[in-house]
């Protein structure tokens, strides 16, 4: 294995808990591990500069970045961060982690992934235009509907993907609606986008309780970070009956014993921009949110949250990991001695993805489904892909992430193998 020479030395990298991931299933690949060093080398790492207009006339240069891990199973995927502390180890991280996320659920895709250093929520609206404009021109060698294709993230959303969709499509002179994913609807984007992340958290987690014996009813759940995709999954466990007793993002940490309203905390965060001052719960400090009782855990914001010493305290039976690599490689170990459940991100957060490949497919034959036949299909998809994983796990008597990952890199290397190294 050589190292790369960009990568930092911490250890507890994101990038690092992927190769220590890719570390855990090397005995289970058989013959193709021994092309396994493909996935420890993104295949292609852009840095771009993006200089900006500010509305006072001043300017201010921001960096972006764009990483495609892996191509060999198909263009790349993957969304666009928009946040203060995005780096360079940490996109790829996240590319990475896309390839194994399709392939796990055995999407036609690689795995990609951008991000610019900002807080969005500093900038105008118009200053966001111009931002994502500009940083849209410069990853747009190497994006495209057969190419790479980016789709949101944390900090972004449809009405940014619109931007990009327009700007590709007014550089290349013709309108191209599947180069990005996760549009507006009457862009080309998908019914069921939106919601598709959490919703897929909440099917995987209905399947994962079903099978350790946890009724969904009055089942106690914490959720961590209340954006796009732990605020829908909140909403869809609260309508199946589940008690949503904590909730934390980034300005405050709720707490109630019998479960808070959901639906008006969510009207609350879009009034608000947090749930900061809603006082259907009771407010209590962050490192709180560790120590209740719970059934059912669900970060759904960044990664590295459970650490070792959190991993040691936490009292629930299943984590559902909405976020992107939410647990370290160490508390990964503490769970499983702990025998806490845990469905890994690149099955549980999938449910986004997948709806972003019927949205290509949509977008490819401009021909669009109802959000029924949208949800019944990815329901089935995921379904299949957990208890495929599920499976596997009992075979090889592994945790359901070196599962996931047996399943996801057999398929990568296998297609790594078949292509062959060029030239
Ligand atoms: P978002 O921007 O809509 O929401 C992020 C949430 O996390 C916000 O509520 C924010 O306040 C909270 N947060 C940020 N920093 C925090 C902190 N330090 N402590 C507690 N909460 C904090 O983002 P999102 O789209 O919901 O993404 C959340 C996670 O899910 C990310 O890891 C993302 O990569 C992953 N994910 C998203 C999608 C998608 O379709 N949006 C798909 C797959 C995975």
């Amino acid at each position: 294995m050589s190292a790369l020479s960009y990568v930092s030395a911490d250890n507890n990298s994101p990038w690092k808990t992927y190769l220590s991931q890719v570390e855990r299933v090397l005995p289970y690949l058989g013959e193709v591990s021994r092309w396994a060093d493909t996935l420890r080398h993104p295949k292609r790492a852009l840095i771009v500069d993006i200089p900006l207009e500010m509305d006072d006339g001043s300017v201010r240069h921001f960096e972006g970045y764009r990483v495609q891990h892996n191509l060999s199973r198909g263009p790349g995927k993957g969304g666009v961060r928009y946040h203060p502390d995005v780096t360079l180890e940490e996109v790829m991280a996240l590319s990475a982690w896309m390839t194994v996320k399709c392939a796990a659920l055995n999407l036609p895709f690689g795995g990609a992934k951008g991000g610019i250093r900002v807080d969005p929520r500093e900038l105008s609206l118009k200053e966001l235009e111009r931002l994502t404009r500009r940083y849209t021109s410069e990853i747009g060698t190497i994006i495209g509907p057969q190419q790479d294709i980016p789709a949101p993230d944390v900090g972004t959303n449809p009405q940014v993907m619109a931007w990009m969709m327009d700007t590709w499509s007014m550089n290349t002179g013709a309108t191209s609606t599947g180069v990005v994913t996760g549009k507006p609807v009457h862009l080309g984007g998908s019914l069921g986008r939106v919601k598709a992340t959490g919703r897929g958290v909440f099917v995987t987690g209905r399947v994962m309780a079903l099978r350790i014996g946890l009724p969904l009813e009055n089942c106690r759940i914490a959720i961590q970070g209340f954006g796009n995709v732990g605020s829908v999954a909140a909403g869809l466990f609260a309508e199946a009956g589940s008690l949503i007793t904590a909730v934390q993002d980034h300005s405050a940490t709720l707490y109630h014993p019998d479960g808070i309203d959901i639906p008006a905390l969510t009207e609350w965060q879009r009034q608000n921009g947090s749930i900061s001052g809603f006082k259907g719960a009771t407010a209590v400090n962050h490192d709180a949110f560790w120590g209740y009782d719970y059934d059912i855990l669900i970060p759904a914001a960044l990664e590295g949250q459970i650490t070792a010493e959190r991993a040691g305290k936490l009292r629930c039976r299943l984590v559902l990991e909405g976020a992107n690599g939410p647990t370290l490689p160490v508390a990964d170990d503490i769970l499983r001695e702990r025998n806490i459940t845990v469905v890994p991100d690149v099955i549980c957060n999938a449910g986004g993805v997948t709806v972003s490949y019927f949205e290509w497919v949509q977008d490819f034959s401009s021909f669009f489904w109802s959000e029924d036949e949208i949800n019944i299909r990815l329901d089935h998809i995921m379904e299949q892909a957990l208890l495929a994983v599920w499976q596997k796990s009992q075979t090889l008597k592994v945790t359901l992430r070196t599962a996931a990952y047996a399943v996801a890199c057999e398929r990568i290397l296998i297609a790594r193998k078949e292509r062959g190294i060029y030239p």
